[in-house]
């Protein structure tokens, strides 16, 4: 870390003063004691913040820009679930030393997702520490159509888009140390933990068409715990048909269901509605994200799984920071 205040300012004006995507919301970015952003007409503010420790929620040593990737896109996937567009984000960042080639990889994998995903860094605080990257990210929804994670209604189905399990396989492999040639199944899993493809474009189609919306963090089985949860409905799910991609069954060809029921990190969306509902969510979605029916919604409390038509147990409930 810098040992002077001019030394923070130069390394803030070096690598944060104008990164991602210019937005006209956005009157005054990095630089003063705030930042000035001016709503939209009609849109309400949907703000979610993440924080990622390292050792805690990434191995030590991995790259700079995996760390940046991750960050900033576990946070944009609770805009997603929330049907919101992504307009801005806030950077805390707490450095254990002032490593130039740690920040410039990191710098240039953060601009580089939030080029992806159209958002501009308008503020944020940098000081040392042991490594910890937090992100408050801003995004806009009209009011009436947030999606929440409490209106399950008994009768619709529960839905969920991509592959799951693929980020616990790829983070499982990161612990063994491996890396993976280009194309290699490995080099997906791996991928797919390093860098988490925040669904913004599915969930501002689900807007106002769903009743229900959770992005998937911890894992299914924890997530849908929390749909069943808030909506005080029980859910119904049929490990069976979860999806499962071709690296995962090929690389962990005894796990991967168990891996795609229990492992978190996918940030991928786990919605429910009615069926007429989805087929128009698929449809307006075209061919650009795999979405599967995987189980309904019932009257009752709590959540099932049945996996060969009897019901089964996971050991994880999604990961605890205080136990
Ligand atoms: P203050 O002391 O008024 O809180 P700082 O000295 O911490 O301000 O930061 C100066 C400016 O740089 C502010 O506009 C702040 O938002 C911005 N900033 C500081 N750290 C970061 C960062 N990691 N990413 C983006 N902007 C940052
Ligand atoms: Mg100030």
């Amino acid at each position: 870390m810098p040992k002077s205040r001019s030394a923070e300012f130069a390394l803030i004006d070096r690598y944060f003063s104008n990164l991602g995507v210019e937005d006209e919301s956005v009157v005054h970015g990095v630089g003063d004691d705030c930042a000035l952003v001016s709503p939209p007409p009609g849109k309400a503010l949907s703000i979610s913040i993440d924080t990622v420790v390292e050792g805690v929620h990434f191995p030590p040593g991995i790259k700079a820009r995996h760390v940046a990737s991750r960050a900033l896109g576990s946070a944009l996937s609770d805009l997603a679930a929330s049907g919101a567009s992504a307009s801005h984000f806030t950077l805390a960042l707490t450095l254990p030393d002032n490593d130039l080639v740690w920040l410039d990889d990191f710098a240039s994998g953060l601009a580089d997702m939030a080029e992806e995903y159209g958002v501009r860094l308008i503020g944020g605080d940098t000081c040392r520490g042991p490594l910890s990257v937090t992100i408050q990210v801003h995004g806009w929804v009209d009011k009436d159509s947030f999606v929440s994670r409490g209106g399950a209604q008994v009768g619709h189905g529960v839905y969920v888009s991509g592959y799951l399990g693929d980020a616990g396989a790829g983070l499982r492999l990161c612990m063994q140390g491996v890396t993976g040639q280009e194309g290699a199944p490995e080099a997906y899993l791996l991928g797919r933990f390093f860098k988490p493809s925040p669904r913004l474009m599915l969930g501002q189609v689900l807007s106002g068409r769903v009743s229900a919306c959770i992005d998937l963090s911890d894992g299914l089985v924890a997530d849908a715990q929390h749909i069943a949860d808030h909506s005080e409905v029980a859910l119904s799910i049929n490990v069976d048909l979860l999806p499962v991609s071709t690296a995962l069954k090929t690389l962990f060809p005894g796990r991967a269901l168990e891996l795609a029921a229990s492992s978190g990190d996918d940030y991928e969306l786990l919605f429910v509605c009615a069926e007429q509902d989805a087929r128009q969510i698929e449809t307006l979605m075209g061919n650009t994200v795999e979405l599967t029916r995987i189980g309904d919604v019932q009257e009752g409390r709590g959540l099932t799984c049945l996996c060969g038509g009897k019901p089964i147990k996971f050991e994880s409930g999604g990961y605890q920071h205080f136990v």
